[in-house]
C-alpha cells in the first residue's frame, strides 16, 4: 500500500477478492470432496495460504474505510455490534429409548473405550431415565434455553427429519416426544428451524416435503436452519433454500477445521454466480461446530482447543461480527462427553 499526495494505492483488488470469498467461487470447481461430498478445508485457498482463521473480507472492509477516512470521507458508515447466535442441531431425540441401546453402549464402553467406569455410569443413567428420576441425556432443551436466556438471547433448534440414509438418525416427527418438545420450545419463546436430511442435497423434492411437515408441526413458517452433515453445494443449495422461501442458512464451515470459510464473520446476502442473480437469502457463516474438536478433547488437549476457539471468538469481537456456535442437543450431557462440556461452558464464560 502506498500513500502519497495524489491518493492511496492498494496493490490488491478488494472487491474481486471479497466477491471470490463470499460467493464461494472456488467451491464450484472443487472436485476433491470428502466421503460426504463436502468441500475440505485442506483444498481451500484460505487454508493453503494460511488465512482460514482470519475474516479477510471484514479486514478488507476495515482497510477500505480507513483509506476513505484518510482521504477525507466523512459520510455515514454502518455500525455493527458483536452478537452471539446459539444454535443446536437436533440429530437425535432420546438416548435410552430402544431396547438394544444399553447393550450397544455398554459393549462399546468396555470393548472399544476400555472403561468399566463409563459402563457403570451409563447403566446407572439408563436405569434412572427409565425410572423417571433423571432426564434422558439427549433432553437438553431446557438447559440450553436457560443458558441462552441468561445471555438475553434465544436458542435456535434445527430439527432433523427421519431421513432415508444411514447418516440420518431416524427419529420420527410423529413421535409425541418430538411434538411435546417443539411445543415446549415455542412456549418458552425460542426458535425452531429445519435441519434438512442427508439426501436433500441430491433429492431436492425432499426439502419441500420436510419443510412442509415441520411447518405443519409447528403451525408457523419455517425459514431458518442448517443442512445435516453440513452437506452443501454452492450455489445450488443456496438457490434451493431461496426457492423455498428460506431467510437464512448457517451451514458454511469446514467440518474438520474451524475458521472463516466465507472470509467473513458477518451475515451477508448471497449471490448466485451461476445465474448472476442476487438472492434474498442470507448466509450466517458458522464459526464453531462442537464435533470438530471432539478427538482433540478426547486425547486430553482441551487447553489447546479452548485457546483456538477463544482466538476465533476474539477476532469476531474485534470485527463486531456474529459468533455462531453449533452445539448439538445430543452431545451436551452424554457421559463420554463430560470433558467436552467443560470446554463448552468455558467458551460461554468468555462470550
Ligand atoms: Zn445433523
Amino acid at each position: 500500500m502506498k500513500i502519497s499526495e495524489e491518493g492511496i494505492f492498494i496493490d490488491l483488488d478488494i472487491f474481486a477478492s471479497s466477491f471470490f470469498m463470499l460467493t464461494r467461487w472456488e467451491e464450484i470447481l472443487d472436485e476433491k470432496r470428502d466421503l460426504h461430498g463436502r468441500c475440505k478445508a485442506a483444498n481451500s485457498i484460505a487454508e493453503q495460504w494460511g488465512f482460514l482463521h482470519r475474516p479477510v473480507v471484514d479486514e478488507y472492509a476495515d482497510l477500505l474505510l480507513k483509506c476513505l477516512i484518510h482521504l477525507g470521507y466523512n459520510g455515514p458508515r454502518k455500525k455493527n455490534e458483536f452478537t452471539f447466535l446459539h444454535t443446536h442441531d437436533v440429530d437425535e431425540i432420546e438416548k435410552w429409548k430402544g431396547t438394544g441401546t444399553l447393550a450397544k453402549t455398554i459393549g462399546a464402553d468396555v470393548l472399544k473405550r476400555k472403561s468399566l467406569q463409563l459402563a457403570k455410569k451409563n447403566l446407572k443413567q439408563q436405569k434412572a431415565v427409565k425410572k423417571g428420576t433423571q432426564k434422558d441425556p439427549y433432553d437438553t432443551f431446557d438447559e440450553l434455553m436457560d443458558i441462552s436466556e441468561t445471555k438475553g438471547i434465544t436458542s435456535h433448534f434445527f430439527f432433523l427429519h427421519q431421513g432415508s440414509s444411514q447418516y440420518d438418525n431416524g427419529y420420527s416427527w410423529d413421535d409425541p416426544v418430538v411434538r411435546k418438545t417443539i411445543q415446549h420450545i415455542k412456549n418458552r419463546g425460542h426458535q425452531i428451524g429445519l435441519h434438512p436430511s442427508y439426501n436433500t442435497l441430491e433429492k431436492k423434492s425432499l426439502f419441500q416435503k420436510e419443510k412442509n411437515k415441520l411447518e405443519q408441526l409447528t403451525a408457523q413458517p419455517v425459514t431458518t436452519g442448517r443442512q445435516h452433515y453440513l452437506r452443501f453445494n454452492t450455489p445450488e443449495t443456496w438457490q434451493l433454500w431461496e426457492d423455498h422461501g428460506m431467510d437464512w442458512d448457517s451451514s458454511l464451515y469446514y467440518s474438520e477445521k474451524a475458521g472463516f470459510r466465507c472470509g467473513t464473520c458477518r451475515a451477508y446476502p448471497v449471490f448466485n454466480v451461476s445465474t448472476g442473480k442476487a438472492l434474498q437469502l442470507k448466509e450466517l457463516p458458522l464459526t464453531i461446530m462442537d464435533s470438530t474438536f471432539f478427538n482433540q478433547i478426547e486425547e486430553g488437549h482441551s487447553e489447546i482447543v479452548l485457546k483456538e476457539i477463544i482466538e476465533l471468538l476474539n477476532r469476531v469481537k474485534q470485527h463486531q461480527g456474529q459468533f455462531v456456535l453449533l452445539w448439538h442437543t445430543n452431545y451436551l450431557n452424554l457421559n463420554i462427553f463430560a470433558r467436552h462440556k467443560q470446554v463448552y461452558l468455558e467458551l460461554l464464560r468468555n462470550l
